[in-house]
C-alpha cells in the first residue's frame, strides 16, 4: 500500500515544500498539502488553471497529483487561539477549519491516517532587523511560526500517523553559524527547531517508532527567501565557496526528504542532514 504524506508550507511551485511533494509523489506517495490561508486562493486557482502543470511533471512524464489542499495557519492551534481581527479578516473569513488541530481532524476524517509529515514553513516578521534590534513581539512571532508550529503539527498529527512513519522539517545553518542578514530571531528559531528535532525524535520514537529529522538546506531563491532580501548573494557565496561548485536544486532537497521518509533511512532519527553542496563543512571562504 502506498504511503500518504501531509506537507505543510506549499503555496507555489518554487519552494522546498513543492520539491518535496514532487519527490514523494515520484516515490509513490499520495500528496496532501497545507497552504497558508492568505495564499490559498491564488495557489488553488493557479493549480486548477494549469499554471503549475510544467512543474508538476515527474521524471516518468506523469503529472504530480495533489489529492487535497487544506487551508492552514500554523500559528494557531485551535479556534480559541484566533484573535477577532484575524477571524474577520477577509483573507481568512472565506476559509474554515484552518487551525492546526482542525486540519489534523479534517485529514483524519478524509483519509484516516498519514505516514509522512513535512514541515516546510517559516515566518519572521522582523527577519530584516539584526537580532539585537529585534522586538520581543517579532522574536516570539518568529519562534511561533517557525519552531512551535512544528511541535504543534507533530502533536496533532501524531495520533493519526501510522507506526514507523517519518516527520521532516527544513532548517538553515544560521542556527549554528553567524549569517548576517538572517535576523529577527530567525536564527534562534532554527536553533530551537534543531534542538526540538532531537527531543521530538525521542518522544515520537518511543511512542510510535516515528522518526523525526530535519534537513539543513542550502540557499534557494524561493518566495520566502526573496522576501529576506539577500538570497542572491547567499547563492553566489555558496557557489564560490562550497566543495561542490554547482547550483543547488530544490529537487536535491526533495529527494533527501523522500529518502528520510523511506525504509532506506530506518535507523536515522533526531538528525540534522545537510543538503547544501557541503558548504557547512567549510571553515573559511576561498
Ligand atoms: P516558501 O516560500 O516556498 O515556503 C514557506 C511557506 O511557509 C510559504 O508557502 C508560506 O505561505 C508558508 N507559511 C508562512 N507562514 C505560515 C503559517 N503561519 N502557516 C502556514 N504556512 C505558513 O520558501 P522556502 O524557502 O522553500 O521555505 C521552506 C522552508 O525551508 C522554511 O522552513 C525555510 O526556513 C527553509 N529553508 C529555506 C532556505 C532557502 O534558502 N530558501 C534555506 C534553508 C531552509
Amino acid at each position: 500500500k502506498g504511503k500518504r504524506a501531509f506537507i505543510a508550507g506549499v503555496a507555489d511551485d518554487n519552494g522546498y515544500g513543492w520539491a518535496i511533494a514532487k519527490s514523494l509523489a515520484a516515490a509513490g506517495a499520495e500528496i496532501l498539502v497545507g497552504t497558508w490561508v492568505p495564499a490559498l486562493n491564488i495557489f488553488e486557482s493557479s493549480l486548477h488553471r494549469g499554471k503549475f502543470d510544467e512543474s508538476r511533471r515527474l521524471q516518468d512524464g506523469s503529472l504530480m497529483e495533489i489529492t487535497k489542499v487544506y487551508p492552514l495557519d500554523a500559528v494557531y492551534d485551535n479556534p480559541e487561539d484566533v484573535p477577532e481581527d484575524v477571524k474577520t479578516n477577509k483573507r481568512y473569513a472565506g476559509a474554515s477549519n484552518w487551525t492546526v488541530q482542525e486540519v489534523a481532524e479534517s485529514v483524519k476524517k478524509d483519509f484516516g491516517t498519514i505516514d509522512i509529515l513535512v514541515h516546510s514553513l517559516a515566518n519572521g516578521p522582523e527577519v530584516s532587523k539584526p537580532l539585537s534590534e529585534t522586538s520581543r513581539k517579532g522574536y516570539l512571532a518568529a519562534l511561533s511560526a517557525s519552531s512551535y508550529s512544528y511541535i504543534s503539527l507533530l502533536k496533532h498529527f501524531l495520533p493519526i500517523m501510522n507506526q514507523g512513519g517519518s516527520a521532516v522539517s527544513l532548517t538553515y545553518i544560521a542556527s549554528e553559524r553567524i549569517i548576517p542578514g538572517y535576523g529577527g530571531g530567525m536564527s534562534s528559531a532554527k536553533a530551537a527547531l534543531e534542538s526540538d528535532t532531537k527531543v521530538l525524535a525521542f518522544e515520537a520514537g518511543r511512542k510510535k517508532r516515528i522518526r523525526v529529522n530535519t534537513i539543513s538546506a542550502g540557499p534557494l531563491g524561493s518566495r520566502a527567501a526573496k522576501a529576506i532580501g539577500f538570497i542572491d548573494m547567499m547563492i553566489d557565496y555558496s557557489f564560490t565557496n562550497a566543495p561542490l561548485q554547482k547550483e543547488l536544486c530544490a529537487e536535491e532537497v526533495g529527494n533527501t526528504a523522500a529518502f528520510l521518509a523511506s525504509p532506506l533511512a530506518s535507523a536515522i532519527t533526531g538528525a540534522v542532514i545537510y543538503v547544501d553542496n557541503g558548504l557547512n563543512a567549510m571553515g573559511v571562504g576561498v
